[in-house]
């Protein structure tokens, strides 16, 4: 038993049930909500999110990690709005996005991991809502930047216990170069997920991460460059090898309230019609079709990340 931080507040891990690990309600820039409000429809991410997230639930989505961090523009207070809404649990993100702040860059990682571990224990933007995972995004390699980022986050790991979510581009193998400064760093791989796995076919590379001991996230459903489908075969032949207590699915969503051409908002609603719901209505089916069992598929949406939150 472990007890985990939600927009709601704590929550204990059993009560997590059917967990998307990667995704976002509002996506935005830090600073835009204040200076350029006109840019982000808050209302409408508000409403969109409780409808999108109600319809959610009502399909058997319990839980979402929320990834936004403070370079994403994230806002606990939509986060909390929405979560309450529609019944779905948040987990919120502290860390750092790839837009890290310029002042970050000539910082020591010791100087960040307090900013980091304040969210976590103190809460966010003084709300009193606590993360509960932190996040960190290299891309399309670890910048020195990305790197104090990445040692940041490291020692908020060691000294909070909180889990690590990273964002990688994973054909430029990133969670290698990941892993090589976690173990310098000297922190617990069980308690990393290399994120935006899903976005390689490259099943070594993979198995390479997992056979280090971190968690993977198959996190960008239904995504681009690599089809839906051959995503859900790597799911199965990981699985087949033995790493289906290691794995977690998620889409990498978020509802359309920023400013975007119409053209684009169309083209994103084309792609994915079921929203948070893709995995469920698609990609569980057709690994069932493959021969997953539904003790398997339980693994991915509701055990891994209850183990991964439990350590
Ligand atoms: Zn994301």
């Amino acid at each position: 038993m472990a007890t985990i931080n939600t927009a709601l507040g704590p929550k204990d891990t059993s009560e997590l049930g059917f967990t998307l690990s990667h995704e976002h309600i509002l996506l935005s820039s830090a600073g835009l909500q204040t200076t350029y409000p006109e840019f982000i429809n808050r209302d409408y991410g508000i409403s969109e999110g409780i409808k999108r997230l109600t319809e959610a639930k009502a399909e058997g989505v319990d839980t979402i990690i929320d990834l936004s961090t403070m370079d994403l523009g994230r806002d606990v207070r939509v986060i909390e709005e929405v979560s309450r809404g529609s019944g779905v649990n948040v987990i919120v993100a502290t860390g750092t996005w790839r837009d890290v702040p310029r002042s970050f860059e000539q910082a020591d990682p010791d100087d960040i991991a307090p900013l980091y571990t304040r969210e976590i224990e103190v809460g966010i933007e003084g709300t009193g809502i606590k993360a509960g995972v932190i996040k960190v995004a290299n891309e399309p390699d670890v910048s020195p930047a990305g790197e104090i980022i990445l040692r940041a986050a490291a020692r908020t790991q060691k000294t909070t216990g909180t889990p690590i979510y990273t964002h990688t581009l994973a054909t430029n193998r990133v969670g290698d170069r990941q892993i090589e400064i976690f173990e310098d760093e000297g922190i617990d791989l069980n308690r990393v997920c290399i994120g935006h796995s899903n976005d390689t076919t490259d099943l070594d590379y993979l198995k390479g991460l997992l056979d280090k001991g971190v968690w993977l996230g198959l996190d960008r459903y239904p995504g681009q460059i690599v089809t839906w489908q051959e995503r859900t075969q790597i799911v199965y032949k990981l699985i087949e090898a033995g790493y289906g207590t290691r794995l977690m699915l998620s889409h990498d969503w978020s509802v359309a309230a920023r400013m975007m051409p119409k053209e684009r908002i169309a083209q994103r609603a084309a792609t994915n019609p079921d929203n948070y719901l893709f995995i469920t209505r698609n990609v569980l089916p057709m690994l069932l079709k493959l021969r997953a069992s539904q003790s398997q598929i339980d693994d991915l949406m509701i055990n891994n990340p209850r183990a991964f939150f439990e350590g």
